[in-house]
């Protein structure tokens, strides 16, 4: 039997691929790329699968999960006089266990991005971020097998081509398989400040102040709970690909009267993709097949069961069509797509 992505995907969706190697070590990892290029094969390497949208026809190729474990510190204890402690992380590792154990160990900086499921390896695909936290923060460098040069790499942060939920991994889609990623991280009690006006609000801080790591974590954990975003298997507002649609970065004319806006170090300014989706008409449980808007969150589209990628698609494109009509602002896709367009 072929392994269906479906399995393996947080939408539950996806065809069949036509092979899968599972590999938890990093000589796996690599072999297995490297045959499938030597055989002309396309690849896809998937990891938690929860930044995916697969085509129901699936994968023609071979699927390399990446399960690859192990998250190494250069030293134990606290210690407040040396410069933080560098943790090295398997790209297979979970993420928010990860977190988890970060917080535990008193490793500051990665606290405001707990409940993100997925692996390590992804995070830097997407410079995954949430409530003000962004990984390119604390990262320090990347390994990967580079498909093209054939060959290892280590890039410094400074040479990740990091933005807003971007990076050269993702500019140059599939060239590079993670295989480590290695942070830099303060030690303390005290989290990063807290810059997220709702998450200082439910903290009971300040703006720009730190707050403990625990709580930030626990606060965090419970914001993202209440909208759906932390998977529970057992509730199809999180049968979904996190927010599908990334906030827009638009010249400051652009933005709509009324809309949130948060002005970019270049003169341009973001504004919130669930404001446009909202005001447009699809609030948040819109729909009324297979796959709807979270009933949680606008910006989340839900498998409420038995659906396929081409209602997904279908949906998505009524609602970027709908805030293209209503504001000239084209939304643009978040999760990666794999076998179908937009
Ligand atoms: C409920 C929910 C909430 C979410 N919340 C957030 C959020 O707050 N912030 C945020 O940024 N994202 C969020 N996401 C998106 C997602 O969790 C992240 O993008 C995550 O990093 C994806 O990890 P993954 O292992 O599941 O990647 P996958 O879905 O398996 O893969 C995603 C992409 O990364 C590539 N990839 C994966 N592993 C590797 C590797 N080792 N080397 C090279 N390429 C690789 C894949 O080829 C694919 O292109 C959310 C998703 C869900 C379902």
């Amino acid at each position: 039997m072929p392994e269906v992505l479906r399995d393996h995907t947080t939408l539950r969706l996806g065809g069949p691929a036509r092979s899968w190697v599972r590999a938890t070590t990093e000589d796996e990892v690599v072999d297995a790329v490297r045959r499938a290029d030597e055989a002309g094969e396309p690849v896809l390497v998937l990891a938690g699968g929860s930044n995916l949208v697969v085509s129901d026809e699936g994968f023609p190729g071979t699927v390399v999960e990446v399960a690859t474990t192990g998250v190494r510190a250069d030293h134990e204890g606290d210690d407040p006089t040396c410069g933080g402690v560098i943790v090295t992380v398997a790209a297979g590792e979970p993420w928010d266990p990860f977190v988890a154990q970060a917080v535990e160990r008193h490793w500051v900086g990665l606290e405001a991005l707990s409940g993100i499921p997925g692996s390590v390896g992804a995070t830097p695909i997407q410079n995954v971020g949430a409530y003000g936290q962004e990984v390119s923060q604390t990262l320090a460098s990347v390994r990967v097998w580079d498909r093209r040069l054939r060959g290892h790499r280590t890039f410094a942060a400074a040479d990740c081509g990091f933005g807003y939920r971007t990076s050269r991994f993702k500019a140059d889609p599939g060239r590079h398989v993670v295989l480590e990623v290695t942070f830099q991280l303060r030690q303390g009690e005290l989290g990063a400040p807290v810059t997220y006006a709702e998450l200082a609000r439910t903290l009971g801080v300040e703006p720009g102040t730190r707050a403990p790591m625990t709580d930030v974590r626990r606060a965090v954990l419970d914001l993202r709970t209440r909208k759906g975003m932390v998977l529970d298997a057992v509730d199809h507002d999180t049968w979904s690909a996190g927010s599908f649609f990334t906030n827009p970065v638009v010249a400051a004319a652009e933005v709509p009267d009324g809309a949130p806006a948060w002005p970019q170090p270049d003169g341009t300014v973001k504004t919130s993709a669930a404001w446009l989706i909202e005001q447009a008409g699809f609030g948040k449980g819109y729909g009324d097949g297979p796959v709807r808007l979270s009933a949680k969150h606008t910006l989340a589209l839900t498998n409420r069961g038995g659906a396929a990628t081409t209602d997904l698609l279908a949906l998505a494109r009524e609602i970027r069509d709908g805030v293209e009509q209503r504001f000239a602002i084209r939304l643009v896709n978040e999760p990666v797509l794999v076998g179908v367009d937009l």
